[in-house]
């Protein structure tokens, strides 16, 4: 039998996403859409929760227009990510969709919604550590100071700023005894 506090316990954490608030019916379906569609690299956590979805509109005619802000200038998964995001839009009944990147807004790990990070946690992953305040650019200090995903200590140490990716670092913890990834602040 669930007591009521158990089931309560049971039900998912009420984390904000990055779907902006106020939207219009049609604006919010395609918002949801774009929740769906994973990040190339970690296909837990979706462009939205990301913050690369930067703006959505519909003119007139029906026509969706994206603007993309990409995690990194070169990612070679950019064209994949341009394409998925149309070709989920146009399903989803979009009578045209134009898909532009910028970079006139870097984007820095700031832009990742609460449910974001949630998600890299259950990945596996340490989600970047929040931006002190005061503190401009990558903070390297908390990039040395990783909480361990698996078992949050914070007694770690970090192997490399370098991880199998360019958007990761290499870390230990000296309670689980083993290497995790943080996503690096940026
Ligand atoms: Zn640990």
């Amino acid at each position: 039998m669930v007591t009521p506090t158990e089931s309560a316990s049971l039900q998912e954490p009420n984390l904000k996403g990055n779907i902006p608030d106020g939207l219009t019916p049609d604006l919010l379906r395609y918002w949801e859409v774009l929740d769906q569609v994973p990040d190339p690299e970690i296909p837990a956590i979706s462009v939205v929760d990301l913050g690369i979805v930067t703006r959505v509109t519909v003119e007139d005619n029906g026509a969706v227009q994206v603007i993309l802000t990409p995690t990194f200038a070169g990612c070679p998964a950019l064209k994949w990510m341009e394409k998925t995001v149309r070709e989920a839009l146009l399903e989803a009944g979009a009578p045209e969709v134009e898909v532009q990147t910028t970079f006139e807004n870097p984007w820095t790990s700031e832009r990742i919604s609460e449910s974001g990070r949630e998600k890299i946690r259950n990945f596996g992953l340490a989600p970047p550590p929040r931006r002190r305040p005061g503190c401009v650019g990558p903070d390297l200090e908390a990039l040395a100071h990783a909480v361990c995903p698996r078992c949050g200590s914070e007694n770690t140490s970090m192997k490399s700023p370098f991880g199998p990716t360019l958007c990761r670092s290499l870390h230990y913890c000296f309670d689980c005894l083993e290497a995790f990834e943080q996503f690096k602040p940026l």
